[in-house]
């Protein structure tokens, strides 16, 4: 079992989850996205603990288990899967931070935002 982030990241990446991951086993993109890595964050499957604290971080959604992963999402357990395969093309994922080094937070979404987000990529509540 690990934890995965989904493609509801796409676009968001507010790392909500990197803020509590104990181990920084969450991971960017270093160069642009692509339709194959698109731009959200990914989660190593080796190097992450399954200790579950992204999950209720994620004010998306995004994160699921592999084994709870939505059928319209199965397939993203692949993309995660490109941090151990592909190492070269990610970094550590590190929490944006303003002029004065304080942590930057996005505004969270609506319980509409997370529902049409949730809807564009296949996933029903
Ligand atoms: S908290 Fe959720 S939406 Fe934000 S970067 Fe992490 S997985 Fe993506
Ligand atoms: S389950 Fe724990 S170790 Fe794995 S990505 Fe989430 S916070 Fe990090």
């Amino acid at each position: 079992m690990t934890y995965v982030i989904t493609r509801m990241c796409t676009d968001c990446v507010d790392m909500g989850c990197v803020e509590v991951c104990p181990v920084e086993c969450i991971y960017a993109l270093k160069g642009e996205p692509s339709e194959s890595t698109p731009n959200m964050l990914y989660i190593h499957p080796t190097e992450c603990i399954n200790c579950g604290a992204c999950e209720p971080e994620c004010p998306w959604e995004a994160i699921y288990e592999d084994m709870e992963l939505p059928a319209a999402r199965a397939e993203d357990a692949a993309l995660n899967a490109l941090t151990e395969e592909r190492p070269s093309l990610f970094e550590v994922a590190a929490m944006p931070r303003d002029e004065h080094g304080r942590l930057v937070h996005k505004p969270a979404p609506s319980t509409d935002d997370v529902r049409a987000n949730k809807a564009t990529w296949g996933v029903a509540e």
